[in-house]
């Protein structure tokens, strides 16, 4: 059996006139207009437990986009008794019948329907431009779902030798239990990659999305649900996330976390999952991607304008809200000399506001907490010796959480936002003396506990493989001579280790390698 080569799903300009881009319009004003009642789908029943929370736009605090009902204690046991029974047959259900669904459901994205659908959420419920949704919610998930069915033909193709008189083979079974995916409010296609992936493995899956993207991740869920996904394979239980997880990891039948998000959160889970180890049925996977302080570090050789360029797409598109955002830069003094003005005006010059006008560039943060946390560092930059705001630095809550995109220049590599994880759009540069270096390597690599991207300019070949070498653990995902954004299922495995994560890359067959438990199986004639 072939599954058909995928190739990445090209991204669509909605271009002004065009009918996708009135058809997408369309769908976001009918989705701010008529509210949704969003309930937890368990064993592939809606369940409206009234336990009722506001989808708030974080762009505009007027506008609701509804409600979604939590999952408490007993709908999670519902969801955990659900998942087990559909695990029976799932279990067993044939590779390519499973694959055959994610097929469909890339299939299915690619029309208006769902497409609109998916995009508009995101947009309206986590606020990302129009072109930041179509590479999230629309190419990147109809990439992980393809590329999986691509990778897992391979998974499953891998045997052993055999001899005269033997037949050696591999079973790759799904796991014994459930997979609990917890998934981040930045990608709505990491939502339907943290359940899908262990699902397309045959592993029955237990879905908490974010909070703050519930909207979108919903439609994720009923999409995969047209695409004839059987009821209790996925089950969608948004929720308090302490509430929830405390109910998942009581449950002897975890058998694995798939998760993305903070740091601080993943580090808890392994603690838990730690204390309960002796009342699990088998050893939990657990693989996570978490946070990052990802790095720019700059050559004397660099060009300017392309660093200047990979600055800016790098450190603020979708308000700098990605793991892999770029956020701190090492630059040579001769080289910041030739880019500063740019770099600043061009800054300043960026369009903020409403996703829904296709002109801005920027939308809103993601909700109060983030906004005040990055209130909380541009005040303390605004204060501090040796710091200076080169262009932006206010915040504006009246209609709803921006924060303009910052760029801040420290005298001292190790001020506070060189070295913090802030997730939104603030670049801290540090400029160093051009014979420096060696020493800017060794300052990039020991300045945070991270490890998920980084990118180096260079025009010198042997300087790139300096920092290709001083830097071969400060990075899972490593550019040249580009911004450390955008990694494309199927083209850059994406994943880092250090506190950034177990590294193993989503949208590969490092990743479903851990949702299967193979069995060897020898038999003789
Ligand atoms: N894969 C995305 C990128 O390369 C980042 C994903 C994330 O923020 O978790 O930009």
């Amino acid at each position: 059996i072939r599954i058909p080569t995928p190739e990445n799903d090209p991204i669509r300009a909605y271009a002004p006139g065009s009918e996708e881009r009135a058809s997408l319009k369309a769908r976001i004003e009918e989705l701010a207009a008529s509210p949704t009642e969003v309930p937890c789908i368990i064993g592939g029943e809606e369940v409206f437990t009234g336990n009722v929370h506001e989808m708030r736009s974080p762009h505009d605090h007027s506008l609701v986009l509804g409600h979604y009902h939590a999952a408490g204690p007993d709908e999670v046991r519902r969801a955990i008794e659900a998942a087990n029974d559909a695990w029976q047959s799932w279990s067993r259900t044939a590779w390519v019948d499973r694959a055959s669904i994610f097929l469909r459901g890339a299939d299915l994205l690619t029309g208006a329907k769902w497409r609109d659908t998916l995009n508009a959420s995101t947009m309206l419920l986590q606020s990302k431009t129009v072109f930041q949704a179509e590479i999230d919610a629309a190419c990147e998930l109809v990439d992980f779902w393809r590329f999986n069915c691509h990778f897992a033909e391979g998974i499953y193709a891998e045997q052993p030798l055999s001899a005269p008189g033997m037949w050696n083979r591999s079973e790759y079974r799904p796991l014994e239990g459930f997979v609990y995916a917890v998934s981040p409010f930045n990608f709505t296609s990491i939502g339907g990659n943290l359940s899908g992936a262990p699902a397309m493995m045959g592993n029955t899956v237990l879905w908490k999305p974010s909070n703050t993207a519930v909207l979108s991740n919903y439609f994720v869920m009923r999409l995969m649900e047209a695409a004839g996904l059987p009821a209790g394979v996925i089950n969608f239980i948004p929720g308090d996330p302490v509430e929830v997880t405390d109910v998942v990891l009581a449950s002897p039948d975890f058998a694995g976390l798939h998760f993305t998000g903070s740091t601080h959160v993943f580090q808890m889970f392994w603690e838990r999952i730690g204390k309960n180890i002796s009342q699990y049925r088998s050893y939990p996977r657990i693989v996570g991607e978490t946070g990052g302080k990802d790095f720019i570090v700059a050559h004397p050789s660099a060009d300017p304008d392309a660093l200047r360029t990979a600055m800016i797409r790098g450190a603020f598109e979708f308000q700098g809200q990605k793991c892999s955002a770029a956020s701190r830069a090492y630059v040579p003094r001769s080289v910041w000399d030739r880019m500063k003005d740019g770099l600043i005006e061009q800054t300043r010059s960026i369009a903020m506001g409403d996703p829904a006008d296709f002109r801005n560039f920027m939308g809103a943060v993601i909700d109060e907490k983030s906004f005040k946390k990055l209130a909380g560092y541009l005040e303390r930059a605004k204060e501090a010796e040796g710091v200076e705001i080169l262009a932006g630095g206010g915040c504006d809550d009246s209609k709803g959480w921006f924060v303009e995109p910052t760029l801040i220049l420290a005298d001292d590599p190790r001020y506070e936002t060189m070295c913090e994880e802030l997730f939104g759009p603030v670049l801290t540069i540090h400029v160093y003396e051009d014979g420096e270096w060696e020493a800017v390597l060794e300052l990039c690599d020991s300045t945070s506990p991270y490890a998920l991207t980084g990118a180096v300019f260079s025009d010198d070949r042997e300087a790139a493989r300096q920092a290709m070498d001083a830097l071969r653990h400060a990075a899972g995902n490593f550019y040249i001579n580009d911004k450390p954004t955008g990694a494309v299922v199927g083209q850059q495995p994406f994943g880092g280790s250090r506190a950034s994560g177990t590294n193993d890359k989503a949208g590969s067959p490092m990743n479903l390698l851990r949702w299967v438990s193979a069995r060897s199986i020898k038999e003789t004639f």
